[in-house]
Parts: C-alpha cells; sequence; structure tokens
C-alpha cells in the first residue's frame, strides 16, 4: 500500500490521519454519498512542490456537488481557501516527494435518508504517495462485462464515490480475468473510459477519444493531452468510439492523474499494432510530464506552487 501521510485536513483543520473518521449512520457511509479529487502535487526543479490544475479540480469538485444537489460546498469553500488548505497540509506533512492528494466533500448528517439537500458536510483531504495504478510500459485491457452507469443513472461527469462501485466491479473482473485494467462501453457498446483513466487511441496520425457526452468522467489530464497534441500540431477527434477501433488502432493509451499517460499494448487478447509503445504515446507522454514537472516553456500556469 502507498504511504500516506501523518497529517489529514477534517472539517476546517489539521489532525491525525487516523482520527479522520465519518460515523457509521451518516450518509457519506450508509449510500457513499460523498463527492471527491485526486490530484498530483509534484516535486519541481529546485525541490519545490506544486500542484497541477488546481483550480480545475476545485471547480470539478464544485460541479460533481452540484450535479449530485449536495450544497454544502459551494457556500462555504471557495478556491482561495481551497489553496491555503492544501499549502497547510503540504507544510505540515513536511512533503517532499510526488505525491497525489484526495479531496472529498462528505455528507456527514446521520441518518437523513435518501436525500441530498440541506444535509451537514464535511471536507477531507489526506496526502499518499504517488504510485501510478496502471504499468507505464504496456497496459492489457478488457473489455467488461460490467457496463459504465450511464448519465440518466449516475452521471460519470460527477465523481460521487458511490458510484465507483462500478469501477470496483470492473476493475475486479479484469483483474480476474489476468488483464491490467477494463474497458468500460456504454449501454449500446460505445467505448467509454478505463476504471479511473480516459482512453485515447490513434489511427492514420489522428488522435480520437470518446466525446464528453460517452458516459465519461471529464477527466482534467484527458483536456490536458488534448491541448497538448493541439498545440503540436496533431488533429484531436472527439466523437463515439467503437470498441473495435480499439482493436486496429495504431496506438492506444490512457490518461488519468492516477495513470498518468500509460500505453496499452493489448486489448481482448489483440496485441495494439506491434505491441511496443507508440511515438504518438511517447511524445505526449512526454509532453505531459515536462508540464506536470514545470519543465516545459509553456503552461506555468497550470502549475500552483505550494
Ligand atoms: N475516468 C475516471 C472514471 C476516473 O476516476 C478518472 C480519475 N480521476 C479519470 C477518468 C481521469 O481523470 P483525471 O484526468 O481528472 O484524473
Amino acid at each position: 500500500m502507498a504511504k500516506i501521510y501523518p497529517k489529514a485536513y477534517f472539517g476546517n483543520r489539521l489532525v491525525d490521519q487516523k482520527a479522520a473518521s465519518l460515523n457509521i449512520t451518516t450518509s457519506a457511509i450508509l449510500y457513499g454519498l460523498s463527492v471527491y479529487t485526486v490530484f498530483p502535487v509534484m516535486m519541481q526543479e529546485g525541490k519545490k512542490m506544486a500542484a497541477f490544475r488546481l483550480e480545475d479540480h476545485f471547480n470539478r469538485l464544485s460541479e460533481s456537488a452540484r450535479i449530485i444537489g449536495i450544497d454544502g460546498f459551494n457556500g462555504s469553500w471557495n478556491y482561495l481557501k481551497f489553496v491555503q488548505a492544501i499549502k497547510k497540509l503540504n507544510h505540515e506533512n513536511k512533503i517532499k516527494e510526488d505525491v497525489f492528494i484526495r479531496a472529498t466533500l462528505h455528507v456527514d448528517e446521520e441518518l437523513p435518508g435518501t436525500r441530498s439537500r440541506g444535509l451537514h458536510t464535511v471536507f477531507s483531504m489526506f496526502a499518499y504517495e504517488a504510485q501510478p495504478i496502471l504499468s507505464q510500459n504496456g497496459a492489457r485491457l478488457k473489455t467488461s462485462v460490467w457496463r459504465r452507469v450511464p448519465d440518466y443513472s449516475i452521471p460519470s461527469r460527477a465523481k460521487v464515490n458511490g458510484a465507483y462501485i462500478n469501477s470496483v466491479l470492473a476493475k475486479q473482473d479484469a483483474l480476474d480475468s489476468g488483464y491490467d485494467d477494463c474497458i468500460f462501453l456504454d449501454s449500446v457498446g460505445h467505448v467509454c473510459e478505463l476504471s479511473a483513466a480516459n482512453i485515447f487511441l490513434v489511427r492514420s496520425g489522428k488522435l480520437i477519444t470518446p466525446d464528453t457526452a460517452s458516459d465519461i468522467l471529464e477527466g482534467i489530464n484527458r483536456k490536458t493531452i488534448i491541448q497538448l497534441a493541439k498545440e503540436a500540431g496533431i488533429e484531436v477527434i472527439e466523437r463515439t468510439v467503437d470498441l473495435t477501433e480499439l482493436y486496429i488502432a495504431d496506438e492506444v493509451f490512457a490518461s488519468g492523474t492516477s495513470a498518468f499517460i500509460a500505453p496499452v499494448v493489448e486489448v481482448d487478447a489483440r496485441r495494439v499494432a506491434n505491441g511496443k509503445t507508440g511515438s504518438m504515446t511517447s511524445k505526449l507522454k512526454k509532453l505531459h510530464e515536462e508540464a506536470l514537472r514545470g519543465a516545459g516553456k509553456k503552461h506555468h500556469d497550470w502549475l500552483t506552487y505550494l
């Protein structure tokens, strides 16, 4: 298990991570009624730490709360307060390596029944060592027997804790079958994403990814890759994707905070092209890494120094 840092942010202050707990009677525990995001804090030149695209993470968290109808976030939190809390968490834990920070808004009202509005909430954050959830040298994917929960049931663009049971089922199915992760299809068989990462494919030099109406999480690294690719002169197409396109793609890769940019070398027992990391994947992975580390000339505005 990845190392978890000893101090957590819980209810407007820092506490011992092991003491930051929720009661068994709360909606967060009873129904998984919490929204969250995970963002990286990476070591920069001169051993400084910086969070990546923090404002996008804050906005997505706020939108997740709005979609679900949890109204305890937007009144009591703003971006400045969020940044201050992260700085405090970083300093108290003396973080000096790449970490992920998980920020969650929990509905901790006791026994309110199955509703969301006007309920008490508590905000938590903790930091843990940044270990990629997918191999960075070639992941093997299997189409899941479980379909992605559609927007009309539990919206994928909201990052809701309870909805992750869908990802747990699909990831475990893939692991049980000897693969690294799943490919989620929607209810009519189009490609959505992995259990916790977005998917891209390359065909004839063009970069293709399922569009935002394809029951996906609107990944912040997905958005980053699209921008970096366009800046590099690559044509990017966001559209519906068929499963069989992955079988004949020149390259396939996944993107996400915890997946970074993970090349995919096999899909459903079919090798992707020659089974090696493709050139466009390598190029975009390098540009992404540079952006995370503030190494390129551009995009320093994506970093918040802590
Ligand atoms: N899809 C799902 C289902 C996820 O859980 C994640 C991880 N947050 C992603 C995609 C990638 O999103 P991001 O790039 O914002 O980490």
